[in-house]
């Protein structure tokens, strides 16, 4: 009694579902392999921590400034430019606890009831509900297994609509694992031509740097008629920093930033001081080639391994930390399935229904897991198909 219909109707993120289930599991005693959320399983870089630690030192603990403070935003900016040959006014960059809280204040800015966003089908569980929530609607593009589950640019440009305020982006993507071709990003940026008016494309380029084949591109390549959501939480293993931001055509910044005045103040200050140090120790960055360098081993493990028990993936993904499988030839029913090998075998993987209808009768298997507990949950899963 007396909840909001908002908050009534806002669906679970299943994934989390299946991770509670395993815990419990785990506190009876079974022994379970979390390959179900996208989690590095790494440690934060030691000079990001040292970093936190010296601004604790000398009492860098108050409020900060609400856009963040101006080091991490010049870094946020420079690291574009030498990434990416972009130039980024540090004064459009607001730092912010994360990249979903600065979605929620992204769609609330943009979003009259009514106005849609166009997304990918599968898309990243979050989306649609964020969407939702601030009123807007929810356009599904769906991306096949055979095309690499990419956006087709001319099945985008059939739903675009007087109401279309932006289209979703996300390379490399959740679930799926690929990256989006820049010459469909180009195609895409020329779906929304105004200078400074929707369509926009809002761009989440936080998998940037996890990538395996090929390279990532920065939306604001093709467009600045863009918003790019970024963070650490994937790169630098940086989950429960809660850091992310976002870089916003000018005229959304004020809006943005009184938003987040109201409902965050700022983002917390130890968490920028590290992410400074994120950005710009050469450290840092020696940790996150480590870190991919492992991914990269587990994604080809797993890869292969999930092939030869014969679970359907068609074009290998080459970046994130995800293989979305096809698995309905053995049930058709993704979300039995994954409960029924969580609780018949420890290994916990993420339904893909999660993910919109479109991830119907897939499984999506995270590899931020060791090689070690990679070999032996393929060594279970093969167990259980056999006995199937
Ligand atoms: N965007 C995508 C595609 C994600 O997969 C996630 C987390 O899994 C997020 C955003 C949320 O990131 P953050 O930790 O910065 O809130």
């Amino acid at each position: 009694m007396g909840i909001s219909q908002r908050a009534k109707e806002i669906p679970p993120f299943i994934a989390m579902d299946v991770l509670e289930r395993a815990q419990e599991l785990e506190a009876q005693g079974q022994d379970i392999i979390y390959l179900c959320v996208g989690e590095p399983d790494f440690n934060t870089p030691q000079c990001v921590k040292d970093a936190a630690c010296r601004a604790m030192d000398e009492n860098l603990t108050h409020y900060t400034h609400s856009l963040g403070i101006m080091p991490l935003r010049k870094a946020i900016a420079e690291y574009h430019k030498k990434r990416f040959d972009v130039e980024v006014d540090p004064a459009r960059v607001m730092v912010t606890c994360g990249v979903s809280p600065a979605m929620l204040l992204l769609f609330s800015a943009m979003l009259e009831p009514g106005d849609e966003v166009i997304i990918s089908d599968p898309a990243y569980a979050c989306y649609d509900n964020f969407i939702n929530f601030v009123g807007g609607v929810v356009v599904r593009v769906p991306v096949h297994e055979d095309d690499a589950f990419q956006f087709r640019p001319e099945e985008i440009e059939k739903r675009l609509s007087p109401r279309t305020k932006a289209i979703l982006v996300n390379s490399p993507a959740n679930p799926t694992g690929q990256l989006l071709s820049p010459e469909r990003m180009q195609a895409i940026a020329e779906l929304a031509p105004g200078t400074s008016g929707p369509p926009y494309v809002v761009s989440d380029e936080i998998y940037h740097g996890l990538v395996y084949e090929g390279e990532e591109r920065c939306i604001l390549e093709f467009t600045d008629n863009a918003f790019v959501l970024n963070g650490f939480s994937k790169i630098y293993a940086m989950t429960g920093w809660r850091l992310g931001y976002v870089i916003a055509p000018l005229h959304y910044v004020r809006p943005l930033q009184k938003m987040h005045q109201n409902f965050a103040i700022c983002a917390p200050s130890l968490a920028q001081w590290a992410g400074v140090a994120a950005l710009t120790d050469p450290r840092a960055q020696a940790d996150v080639a480590r870190m991919r360098e492992r991914y990269n081993a587990r994604r080809l493990r797993l890869v292969e391994g999930l092939k030869e028990m014969g679970l359907g993936i068609k074009v290998t993904p080459t970046g994130a930390f995800y293989v979305l499988a096809r698995v309905d030839h053995i049930d058709p029913d993704d979300y039995r399935l994954a409960f029924d090998i969580l609780e018949k075998t420890g290994v916990a993987a993420t339904p893909g229904r999660d993910f919109g209808p479109g991830g119907h009768g897939y499984i999506r298997f995270s590899y931020a897991n060791s090689l070690a507990n990679i070999e032996e949950a393929l060594k279970r899963l093969a167990a259980y198909l056999t006995q199937r």
